[in-house]
């Protein structure tokens, strides 16, 4: 089976869309503090925190880290 140039086309624009959306394990770690302290500010989630709460969602060992975090930042405040 062979794909035509449109099918090939359409799937590159599909891979990468997916690709910008979804955030790697790192990427998701790296940016969690500040997801952290917009959530608990109760501040709106700008748009390129929202991938780390779709990330979050669908990674359990991002998730874990994630509780840890919101925990220690929860008694930093007391
Ligand atoms: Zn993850």
């Amino acid at each position: 089976m062979t794909l035509s140039r449109r099918q090939l086309e359409t799937l590159h624009k599909m891979l990468s869309l997916t690709k910008s959306q979804e955030l790697t394990c790192d990427e998701c770690q790296r940016n969690m503090a500040e997801f952290a302290e917009t959530a608990l500010a109760g501040d709106s989630i700008p748009e390129n925190l929202q991938a780390i709460e779709l990330h979050l969602a669908s990674c359990g060992d991002c998730e874990e880290e994630f509780r840890t975090l919101l925990k220690a930042l929860e008694s930093d405040e007391h």
